[in-house]
């Protein structure tokens, strides 16, 4: 049976993640990703009524065109977690083939919430939720299994795909955290008996491979900003917290560390509300019970206008616009543009890296700047990031012991770092460790 690997999106950036294992006649797509960035500069596109071809051309979505020549039957749609880089087209590609979407829990519930927003395409595909742990058969040939891993969104899971010839490992994206604040480390007995019985290939993420050591643990991010926020106890000030609405393990910290200094969690956004409102709902997590989610416009400004009649010094806001994206909450907060106003010695907190594009480094910026003009002090980088660094990239390596690596969810600089990398290790480029690029086909047995 002949494996190959086509390497449709996410290869010469970071974002629109998509790559396609055909075994014999049979096709398996592991992930459906949008690109962030790219819409933000397209910034009038209104994705929900856009047609799939032109999200292609302005490579907002992977070009799945390519598949029209490869020979097989797609069996199924695996998405490894709930980012948007990796399930945000999905509402756009999925229609195109008959086979169901299989991903965890929570991402499953996210890619619902997804398709029943999508106005131009009816997406039918069945969804199927799979537990970490788990397994399914695809065929007669194949099966697939997700093992438990961490990642800065809550169950995340690295698949695998049983085939004839040795197991592929869809590592993309993943953290080897041993002390998660929510749910349990990465199954690495597991990683290391795949090892054992023969990994043909890995497909892994290579976004930080030139980073040193070890990716930090998320209880360190939380001992950052417990010890930042627990410091103004006696504060009167206003105290606001901008991180990533998806990333349900901060969310729960800041809200905690609100709570213990006795104010009110308050949760601003539209996308804040989306990802820590179904994460209650699913169980994966529970706020302290002061805590209150505000999502829609006008509820927030409603919610805003009460804080600052009982009081700031009441209330921690943990808001959207750690990017300085146009339009979110923390945007509108630096411009004056709510009913929440900041003034000299409010603390604005944030729990987040810049994400180093272009476009993101001039908002951010600009809204820090704008901030600090209102007399507020800026409090940076209370964060840990959710990808492996270089010494866990080594640690996966020795577990595995895969006969083919692909790195992958980067741009050339780094798959062609981790090419390096792995050359250490006795790869060797073009022979057992591939670079590829968007549209690249490989054949590896
Ligand atoms: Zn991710």
């Amino acid at each position: 049976m002949e494996i190959e690997i086509i390497a449709v999106g996410g290869y010469d950036e970071v974002g629109r993640n998509m790559t396609a294992v055909r075994c014999g006649k049979e096709i398996v797509i592991f992930d459906m990703g949008l690109r962030l960035d790219q819409l933000m500069i397209h910034e009038d596109a209104e994705v929900d009524e856009m047609h799939s071809l032109d999200l292609i051309r302005i490579k907002a979505i992977p070009d799945d065109t390519i598949l029209q020549n490869v020979e097989g039957t797609v069996k199924a749609i695996v998405c490894s977690h709930g980012h948007l880089d990796h399930i945000g087209a999905i509402p756009k590609l999925a229609h195109r083939y008959k086979a169901p979407i299989i991903s965890t829990p929570y991402a499953t519930e996210l890619i619902r919430q997804q398709i029943s927003g999508e106005k131009k395409f009816g997406v039918g595909n069945r969804l199927i939720a799979l537990r970490a742990g788990e397994k399914m058969t695809l065929s007669q040939n194949l099966v697939l299994e997700f093992v438990r891993t961490q990642h800065s969104i809550i169950d995340t899971v690295t698949p695998v795909l049983h085939t004839p010839h040795g197991a592929i490992v869809y590592a993309c994206d993943f953290k080897f955290d041993r002390t998660p604040v929510i749910g349990q480390p990465p199954d690495f007995a597991r990683f290391r008996q795949l090892g054992k019985e023969g990994v043909l290939a890995l497909i892994v993420e290579s976004t930080y491979i030139h980073r040193p050591g070890r990716c930090p643990s998320e209880r360190i991010a939380r001992n950052l900003v417990r010890d930042v926020i627990t410091s103004f106890e006696d504060d009167k000030n206003a105290i606001i917290v901008s991180t990533f609405s998806s990333h349900i393990a901060r969310v729960k910290t800041i809200a905690e560390c609100a709570h213990e200094i006795g104010r009110k969690p308050v949760f601003l956004g539209r996308s804040m509300q989306k990802y820590s409102v179904t994460a209650e709902q699913m169980k994966y997590v529970s706020f302290p019970e002061t805590s209150s989610v505000f999502g829609d416009r006008r509820t927030v400004d409603r919610v805003m206008r009460r804080m600052m009649k009982e009081g700031k010094e009441n209330f921690l806001p943990i808001v959207t616009g750690h990017q300085g994206e146009p339009g979110s909450i923390l945007t509108r907060l630096a411009h004056g543009d709510t009913p929440y106003r900041l003034s000299k010695g409010d603390k604005v907190i944030f729990s987040a890296n810049v994400i180093p594009n272009p476009m993101n480094v001039g908002n951010r910026y600009a809204i820090e700047h704008l901030l600090e003009m209102t007399g507020a002090r800026i409090f940076t980088d209370l964060h840990v990031s959710g990808h492996a660094y270089r010494e866990d990239h080594l640690e996966f390596l020795q577990m595995l012991q895969p006969q083919h690596i692909i790195p992958a969810h980067a741009d050339m600089k780094m798959t062609a770092g981790y090419a390096e990398f792995a050359g250490d290790l006795g790869y060797t480029a073009y022979k057992d460790v591939h670079p590829m690029m968007n549209g690249h086909r490989l054949r590896i047995n």
